[in-house]
């Protein structure tokens, strides 16, 4: 995985992991969701393809927080997506700077869900 050799540019995501994800974040209103995404990364396009609950995840009002030490090395994971129960879907410094993989998804409630690279640039998001 070498992100620095080939730029993202979009995120394809299937229609029944967006409406499981919202469906799971609108569930835990007002509290912050995170999920890791699984998947792979191929020409500047990464396919999610499921979601894993991240160990020892603790919603909080501010900020969803997990172990990234009980993780498994397991290099199907491109990144996360989490919640924003405010509605806006824009990443904060910590998101971009604490964000785990190349991939950053925001899911603003009730309905958006938009997705960053690590330098806050925007990906296209492909629901197929
Ligand atoms: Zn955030």
């Amino acid at each position: 995985m070498n992100s620095s050799k080939c730029r993202l540019n979009q995120v394809y995501f299937s229609k029944d992991l967006k409406e499981g994800v919202i469906e799971y974040a609108r569930e835990n209103y007002p509290n912050e969701i995170i999920l890791l995404l699984k998947g792979r990364l191929e020409k500047g396009s990464a396919y999610v393809e499921s979601f894993v609950i991240p160990p020892l995840s603790r919603g909080g009002r501010t900020r969803a927080v997990f172990n990234m030490n009980l993780l498994p090395p397991d290099r199907s994971i491109i990144g996360s997506i989490h919640s924003h129960p405010s509605g806006v879907a824009l990443p904060s410094k910590e998101d971009l700077l604490y964000g785990l993989g190349p991939v950053i998804m925001i899911i603003g409630l009730p309905a958006e869900i938009r997705a960053f690279d690590k330098d806050g640039n925007e990906l296209k998001v492909n629901f197929i």
